[in-house]
C-alpha cells in the first residue's frame, strides 16, 4: 500500500464507523457562550469551569506582561527565555499546593509526556489507570518501561500489579478527576497502596485543579495526600494554557537536566505565567470559593433535573456530566439535535472512550446560570429518542 492508499484507508474507516472528526471555527466567546458568524450556543463543552479565560484582571495582567516582556519568551527555559514573572508563578503554586518546588510546561500533555520519558528506565514498571489520559497512556507505551494498565479505579488490581517483581523501580499513574466520566479516583487508597509497595505515585488532576477543595487546591489536597509527583494544568479551571509539575527539590533539579521537553523547546511567553499568577490569585480568594459553590449548585441542579430523563447518567458529582449513549451514531444524532436547538456539545466516541461507550460529554462553567441548566434540561427531554 502506497502512504496515499493508506492514509485514504484510515480515513475511510473513520468515515464508516461515525468517528470522523472535524473541527469548526468560532468566532468567541468561551464559559457561557460560543459565536460562529451570526449564531450563537449555550456552551456545554468547554473546560473553563469556573469561567476565568474572561477575567478582565487575567486578561489586563496578560495585557501588561506583553508590554513589559513582549509576546514571546524568546527561547527554552535553561538560555533567556526563563523570566521573574515563570519565577514568581512557580514560588505561587509551590506555596499553594505544599510542594517544595514546581515547573512549570506548556501544556498538560507536554508535561506528562516529560515526567514519564525524563524518569522511565527499561527495568522500571508504570502502573496506570486504564481510563488515565492520551499523554499519560502514550507516554507509557512509548517508555522503555513496561507498562501495565489496571481496570479502572480497581485497587485489589493495582496492588497486585505492584506486587510482582520488579528489577528497577515503579510508579503508579492515575488522575484526581477522569476527563470522560467526571469521576475521581480513590486518592487516599491508591496513595496507601503506593507507600506499602515502595513505589511512586503519579497524579494528573487537570480536573480538579481549582476546582475542588479548599481555595481549589484540587483532588489530592482533598484526600489529604501528597503524591511524589502532581501534575496541573491551566488550560481548564485556570481558563488559560499551560501545566506544572509539583515535586521535591532534587526531583525538580532532574527533570531541568533530563526533560527533553523543558530543555529543547520554547518556554512559555511571560505574559501568560504573569496571567497565569493572577488566574491563581482568583483561585485561592474568596471569589474564588463564590465561583466553586456557584458551579457546585448547577451540579445539583443539573443532576437533580437530568435524574428524571431517559439517559443514562454517569456517576459524577463534578462539572463533567456525561450522558452515556453507546451507540456512535445515536451521540452525534443528540449533539446535532441540541445544537439546533441553541446548546453546544460534543459527542465523544472512541477511541476516546471504550468502544460502545459513545457519549455526550457535558461541562458545566461557574459562567453558567440556572436557567442555562434549565433550558439544557428542557432541550435534553425535546431530544429522547
Ligand atoms: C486536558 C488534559 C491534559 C492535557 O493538558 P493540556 O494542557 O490541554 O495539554 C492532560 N491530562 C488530563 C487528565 C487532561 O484532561
Amino acid at each position: 500500500m502506497s502512504w496515499s492508499q493508506r492514509i485514504d484507508a484510515a480515513l475511510d474507516e473513520r468515515r464508516a464507523a461515525d468517528s470522523f472528526r472535524v473541527r469548526q471555527s468560532l468566532s468567541g466567546g468561551n464559559g457561557r457562550l460560543l459565536q460562529m458568524g451570526e449564531r450563537q450556543w449555550r456552551n456545554f463543552s468547554s473546560n473553563d469551569y469556573l469561567g476565568l479565560s474572561r477575567h478582565p484582571e487575567i486578561i489586563a495582567a496578560w495585557q501588561d506582561g506583553a508590554a513589559r516582556y513582549g509576546v514571546g519568551s524568546g527561547g527554552s527555559g535553561h538560555v533567556t527565555g526563563y523570566s521573574e514573572a515563570h519565577e514568581t508563578l512557580e514560588r505561587e503554586l509551590a506555596d499553594w499546593l505544599g510542594y517544595p518546588r514546581a515547573l512549570l510546561f506548556i501544556s498538560g500533555f507536554a508535561a506528562n509526556q516529560a515526567v514519564i520519558s525524563a524518569l522511565a528506565r527499561r527495568e522500571d514498571r508504570l502502573v496506570a489507570d486504564r481510563l488515565s489520559h492520551a499523554s499519560l497512556l502514550e507516554a507509557a507505551s512509548l517508555s522503555p518501561a513496561q507498562l501495565r494498565r489496571f481496570p479502572h479505579n480497581d485497587m485489589a488490581a493495582l496492588s497486585r500489579l505492584l506486587a510482582a517483581p520488579c528489577a528497577g523501580q515503579q510508579l503508579a499513574i492515575t488522575e484526581g478527576i477522569f476527563s470522560m466520566d467526571g469521576d475521581r479516583a480513590p486518592l487516599a487508597e491508591v496513595h496507601a497502596i503506593t507507600q506499602a509497595s515502595g513505589s511512586w505515585l503519579m497524579v494528573d488532576d487537570a480536573h480538579g485543579t481549582g476546582v475542588i477543595g479548599e481555595q481549589g487546591r484540587g483532588s489530592c489536597h482533598q484526600a489529604g495526600i501528597q503524591p511524589e509527583l502532581l501534575v496541573v494544568t491551566f488550560g481548564k479551571a485556570f481558563g488559560v494554557s499551560g501545566a506544572a509539575v509539583l515535586c521535591s527539590e532534587s526531583v525538580a533539579d532532574y527533570l531541568l537536566q533530563f526533560a527533553r521537553h523543558l530543555i529543547y523547546s520554547t518556554a512559555m511567553p511571560p505574559a501568560q505565567a504573569q496571567a497565569l499568577s493572577a488566574s491563581l490569585a482568583i483561585i485561592r480568594s474568596p471569589q474564588g470559593d463564590t465561583l466553586r459553590r456557584h458551579l457546585q449548585r448547577l451540579t445539583a441542579r443539573f443532576r437533580a433535573g437530568a435524574a428524571g430523563l431517559p439517559f443514562q447518567l454517569a456517576a459524577s458529582e463534578t462539572a463533567i456530566q456525561p450522558l452515556i449513549v453507546g451507540d456512535n451514531g445515536r451521540a452525534l444524532r443528540l449533539a446535532q439535535r441540541l445544537r439546533e436547538r441553541g446548546f453546544w456539545c460534543c459527542a465523544i466516541r472512541p477511541p476516546t472512550v471504550p468502544v460502545g461507550t459513545a457519549r455526550l460529554r457535558l461541562t458545566l462553567s461557574a459562567a453558567h446560570q440556572e436557567q442555562d441548566i434549565d433550558a439544557l434540561l428542557e432541550a435534553l427531554n425535546d431530544c429522547r429518542e
